[in-house]
């Protein structure tokens, strides 16, 4: 099972780039730029990695990333997560990139998006992996700020694919971005937005009529709501579930109790994601053999997941029917 996992052709919908900092880069990083962290070496980081729940983790995040600088560092962070992604099968790649969190500690948008379109490009030519781009909103920012980013990122908009809405969910609901959301809409860019995580499934249902959302990530709270389901059912929307990051985090106690077969009963559209690799305890290849021990699902399952994410992802027609063909010849 393990090498059918690793060979099916899995598109990533929901990761954050900042979050593929793997204690090694964050060392590395932090000496070639001088940047003192609290900690003397990579066991003592990766012994910092004990947070209890969101805000916890978004503590050490912000934290772990004060060591990207140049454009060189964004290159090299995005490059050593596409070619561990690649080692595990994964044929697609949607960033999340949180330039707030950059721009508050005095790094230009410029230096991201240069380091990480250096890194994309390199992708397609060195890995065959494809990759598309999520400007992200941090939600427990002032609204005004979201969109003064996303004028700020006029010279990239050729190069986005989508916005989203991520970071703190609770006392953040998505209608507080309805404006960011409505100007994107009208720059033609595709919206996705974080909730249902720790929010409510109201939060879910502000997403889909307040910011038009083509997919919800995470969404596992939808479940608290009946007619919510329904509705996520019968118009397909796309749920982009994480669920060694939910169970890292304590949205469940153990895996066997995550809502994920229950959502499939409910024939959700489902797509499994990594969310931020490097602080959850694997990317997507753990995520897939970890669902495999805790629910037991068959090949069939795996294949309707994988499918879902191709059908669902930001890429080219071409690319599409090319990944359908992948994954047809694993069956
Ligand atoms: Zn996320």
């Amino acid at each position: 099972m393990r090498d059918f996992l690793k060979a099916l052709p899995k598109a990533e919908l929901h990761l954050h780039i900042e979050g593929t900092l793997e204690p090694e880069l964050m060392m590395a990083l932090a000496e070639r730029n001088g940047v003192r962290l609290p900690y003397a070496s990579v066991e003592e980081v990766r012994a910092a990695y004990d947070f209890s729940d969101l805000q916890s983790f978004l503590d050490l995040y912000f934290q772990g990333m004060s060591v990207l600088r140049t454009a060189q560092d964004f290159e090299d962070l995005a490059m050593d997560y596409f070619r561990r992604a690649a080692d595990e099968g994964v044929v697609h790649v949607e960033l999340h990139v949180d330039p707030q969190a950059h721009l508050a500690r005095g790094v230009e948008l410029a230096t991201v998006m240069e380091g990480l379109g250096r890194a994309r490009r390199r992708a397609e030519r060195e890995l065959d992996l494809s990759t598309a781009m999520i400007l992200a909103f941090l939600r427990d920012r002032p609204a005004e700020e979201a969109l003064d980013l996303l004028e700020r990122a006029a010279p990239y908009w050729e190069t986005l694919d989508a916005v989203g809405l991520d970071s703190a969910e609770v006392g953040n609901p998505p209608a507080k971005f309805a404006e960011a959301f409505r100007r994107a809409s009208a720059l033609g860019l595709a919206r996705v937005a974080h909730a249902g995580e720790e929010g409510p499934p109201d939060y879910i249902r502000e997403a889909l009529d307040v910011l038009d959302v083509c997919r919800v990530d995470h969404g596992v709270r939808c479940l608290e709501d009946p007619t919510l389901v329904a509705r996520l059912r019968d118009e397909a929307m796309v749920l982009t579930v994480c669920p060694l990051s939910n169970l890292r985090l304590r949205v469940v106690e153990r895996l066997e109790d995550h809502p994920l077969p229950a959502m499939l009963e409910a024939g959700l559209n489902l797509t499994l994601n990594s969310d931020d690799p490097a602080y959850f305890g694997g990317g997507m290849l753990d995520n897939f053999l970890a669902c495999r021990r805790a629910f037991g699902w068959s090949r069939e399952v795996f294949l309707g997941l994988a499918s879902n994410a191709i059908e669902a992802a930001f890429m080219s027609e071409a690319r599409r029917a090319e990944l359908r063909e992948r994954l047809a010849a694993c069956r």
